[in-house]
């Protein structure tokens, strides 16, 4: 039988819950382009770090009959950082543009300077440099829809690709700013991990910074039912050892978690693999303690305990709701 959106249903016998398998895509990055994996060294070394995660996953996922794929069925790719390969308009507060000139280099060619009307929103203005760009024979995607809460509009993201879909080089003309408007900022993305990835803070839950936005939208395969799974070294000057995304009206990033190294070394104390899968299963980036609950043992608690028993226990409720987003519930259950 098949089960929900992306999902499959097995060992569907009458009076035994079906377990529900989510399909996942885990890409651990290199340091740096071409170097060595974040963890395990190198490939065979990545696969084996990444099967003892799903395994872990999918021993505390068991209580809800929810399996991430056995681990040999789980995608695991091994990926560059993107390099400069996004530009980001109205990444300062989502402004209108008060009128100016752009100019950028793309593999080196100088391009522009591209005329930009004023009054413009971020995505007019991502529209107008769309074409420009197509023209010069690349291929942009536009993503729009990245409306911070105190943003005057939606920001507006440009993947830029070259023909053979690999990604393009973004860089500014030398001893130009990128753009002449005054009140409308463009940004070049590109992930740099030697300084850890940029996280995002209060005002940018489930929008993700430049960088972060940088890193999913150039490595995310795209497919629908899919979760993915980034492994990166460590977020920069944070505590956090994971984040996620959830696809929704407000979020462009699709189902989504970025962890670092410590939080697969704490695999079954904090369970902090299993916890980020959870937000992505339960399509609910909110903690039970933030509405009082002070279960520690609880798996979606946000302060994990390493008591006996761990931080691994999903509530019944959370489960049904993991079931209901990912496929379909047997009255029997
Ligand atoms: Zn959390």
């Amino acid at each position: 039988m098949v089960g929900g959106w992306g999902s499959v249903a097995v060992g569907e016998d009458d009076g035994v819950p079906s377990i529900i398998v989510v399909r996942m895509r885990v890409i651990v990055l290199r340091g740096s382009p071409g170097r060595a994996p974040i963890v395990g060294g190198d490939e065979a070394g990545v696969w084996e770090v990444i099967r003892h995660q799903v395994e872990v996953v999918n021993q505390v996922m068991s209580q809800c009959h929810i399996r991430v794929g056995g681990p040999d069925e789980v995608d695991i790719v091994i990926a560059d950082p993107p390099g400069p390969c996004l530009l980001s308009v109205g990444e300062k507060y989502g402004l209108p543009s008060s009128g100016g000139e752009v100019r950028l280099m793309l593999d080196g060619e100088k391009l522009g300077p591209w005329n930009i009307a004023g009054d413009l929103t971020p995505e007019q203005t991502a529209r107008v440099l769309f074409r420009y760009i197509e023209d010069a024979g690349f291929k942009p995607d536009l993503t729009v829809g990245i409306r911070g809460p105190s943003d005057a509009f939606a920001r507006a993201d440009l993947l830029v690709r070259r023909v053979d879909g690999t990604l393009a080089e973004i860089e500014r003309w030398p001893h130009e700013p990128l753009t002449t408007d005054s009140m409308q900022s463009i940004d070049i993305g590109m992930v740099r991990l030697d300084d850890g990835l940029e996280s995002y803070g209060v005002n940018e839950i489930n929008i993700g910074t430049l960088e972060e936005r940088t890193l999913l939208r150039a490595l995310s395969s795209k497919e629908p039912g899919t979760v993915e799974i980034f492994i990166v070294n460590r977020f920069a000057g944070s505590h956090k050892q994971g984040e996620s995304f959830i696809a929704s009206s407000a979020g462009t990033l699709g189902d989504a978690a970025i962890l670092d190294w410590r939080a697969l070394g704490r695999a079954r104390t904090a369970y902090t693999f299993a916890h980020e899968l959870g937000h992505l299963l339960l399509g609910d980036l909110s903690h039970p303690d933030s509405r009082g609950d002070r279960r520690t043992w609880l798996l979606m608690h946000s302060r994990a305990s390493s008591a006996v028993g761990g931080p691994a226990r999903i509530t019944e409720e959370q489960c049904t709701r993991m079931r209901e987003r990912w496929g379909e519930i047997r009255a029997s259950f």
